[in-house]
């Protein structure tokens, strides 16, 4: 009894394992069936090796349908999918805890998929349970449900704010400042469907950067507990409050300061909105402003409802008149009133390891959200509402953070991405935004990250 694989063996195996799971082949299953011989009972050992006996002959479809259903054909089965689906690490390729290029944060699912689908390993990082989008994953870990539904509102950004990229952070196009132009192919870019590993509930705390060479470069990310993951390319895609401060950690410990980095976080947008409801009000359609808009939104259940409710003077609403509004409870119909905000919020780093989100709201900011108010009222008003409240202030869609731009002292990644401070790292998400943008984000993020992916070699 042999614990090795004879080279007629291997290559039966091979064969089967093809026609079983088209594309196994390259996952190398005979490896795969090698280094797990040891493990074997003897008995298993002398199953897999009968196994193989009786499919040697098998050298088409036509001749595996003559056999299948057999026991033999579904030790290979099971046997291509582990080796194929699974985190079986082809010979060549590197270990599990490396990679040609770290992605962390799901929302970075596209970026994943373009670069996998140009051959590169990518591995995902997430701190969460949830899916990636648009990429089909190979899990290390179990599938959990989606960290959030794909958005509801899907808008491109007008041009009025593309223009604003550049007169932020001095972003450039092909033709001079950055504009529409350079912004719509990306949005229709398709994502390709492919393969990359997947691993949830890594919350990655920094990047880690080689100081001994001439410029800064990427080696990988440590995440919390120490756990270290190997890369010369890391993709930050872990959203608008979360990359700063992974960017900020690592600016700390390998010591980075550079105009560019010392914008970090400094130029967050936040969109902050409030929930405005009539009671009794019919469900009114979306209205326009300057520098914000009123939009039909769903009203919460009376937890969410009753805990969101501010006074007339923005404090938490409480007593007999919190009582009124809670007991009329579902009756009131909701609006979203969010404002397009100057980017003046800042992410910093708490005593801990959290982020601190600190805003100082402009003259201006405070006349247009009093505008957006009165507007939300009087739109409910018309609809027949015959009473009025509002939740305090939110951040609908944080952006900017690490806004890209071509001037590294206004924007902390290039024009693709790539940071000004540090080979290898880039930015995916929606801290690239250079301005707050007047629509939902979600579109424009893609677009962008699309492009980063292009940039990426
Ligand atoms: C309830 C809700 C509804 C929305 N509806 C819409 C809509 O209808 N239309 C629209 O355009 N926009 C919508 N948005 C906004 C939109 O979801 C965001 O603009 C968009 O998701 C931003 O993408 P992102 O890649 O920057 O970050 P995210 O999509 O937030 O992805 C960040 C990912 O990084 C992970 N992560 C965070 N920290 C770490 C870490 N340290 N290590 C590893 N992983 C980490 C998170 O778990 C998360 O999966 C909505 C947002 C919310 C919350």
């Amino acid at each position: 009894m042999s614990q090795l694989l004879g080279a007629g063996e291997a290559a039966v195996v091979t064969r089967v394992c093809e026609l079983l799971v088209p594309g196994s082949a390259a996952a190398r299953p005979d490896r795969y069936l090698a280094a797990t011989l040891p493990a074997l009972s003897p008995a298993d050992e002398d199953a897999v090796h009968a196994a193989i006996g009786v499919l040697a002959g098998v050298s088409d479809a036509r001749a595996l349908a003559r056999v299948a259903g057999s026991a033999a054909v579904d030790r290979f089965r099971l046997l291509a999918i582990e080796a194929f689906y699974g985190d079986h690490t082809p010979p060549g390729r590197r270990g599990p805890d490396q990679a040609d290029v770290l992605v962390v944060g799901a929302g970075g699912g596209a970026v994943a998929s373009v670069l996998a689908a140009r051959g590169a390993d990518v591995l995902l990082l997430d701190s969460g349970p949830g899916r990636a989008r648009f990429v089909s994953t190979v899990d290390e870990e179990p599938i959990g449900p989606p960290a959030a539904p794909g958005p509801a509102k899907a808008e491109r950004a007008p041009a009025s704010d593309v223009a604003k990229f550049h007169e932020h952070t001095g972003l450039l196009g092909a033709a001079g400042p950055f504009g529409p132009a350079d912004l719509e192919p990306w949005y229709d870019r398709p994502v390709p469907v492919s393969r990359a590993r997947m691993r949830r509930r890594h919350d990655v705390r920094r990047v880690l950067v080689d100081t001994s060479g001439p410029r800064p470069k990427v080696t990988g990310v440590a995440c919390t507990g120490d756990r270290v993951l190997r890369a010369p390319v890391v993709v930050l895609a872990a959203g608008p409050l979360a990359t700063p401060r992974i960017l900020l950690h690592t600016q700390e410990s390998a010591e980075i300061d550079s105009p560019s980095a010392r914008l970090t976080g400094r130029t967050l947008g936040l969109r902050p909105a409030r929930l405005v409801y009539g009671l009794r009000a019919r469900a009114p359609g979306p209205r326009p402003g300057a520098g914000f808009t009123v939009e039909p939104a769903e009203l919460p259940g009376p937890v969410g409802f009753a805990a969101s409710l501010v006074d007339p003077a923005d404090r938490p609403l409480w007593g007999g008149r919190l009582a009124e509004v809670v007991g009329g409870h579902p009756g009131w119909t909701g609006v979203r009133v969010p404002v397009t905000d100057d980017n003046t919020a800042v992410a910093g780093l708490g005593v801990g390891d959290e982020v601190v989100v600190g805003k100082r709201f402009s003259t201006a900011e405070r006349l247009l959200l009093a505008d957006a108010l009165e507007a939300a009222v009087a739109l409910l008003r018309e609809a027949g509402a015959c009473d009025v409240v509002w939740s305090g202030l939110f951040a609908a869609h944080p952006q900017g953070g690490a806004p890209m731009g071509d001037d590294p002292a206004r924007s902390v990644v290039g024009p693709d991405g790539r940071s000004h401070d540090v080979d290898g790292l880039y930015v995916a998400d929606a801290s690239l935004l250079p301005a707050v943008l007047s629509v939902a984000p979600d579109l424009t993020v893609r677009a962008l990250a699309a492009k980063v992916a292009e940039a990426i070699r």
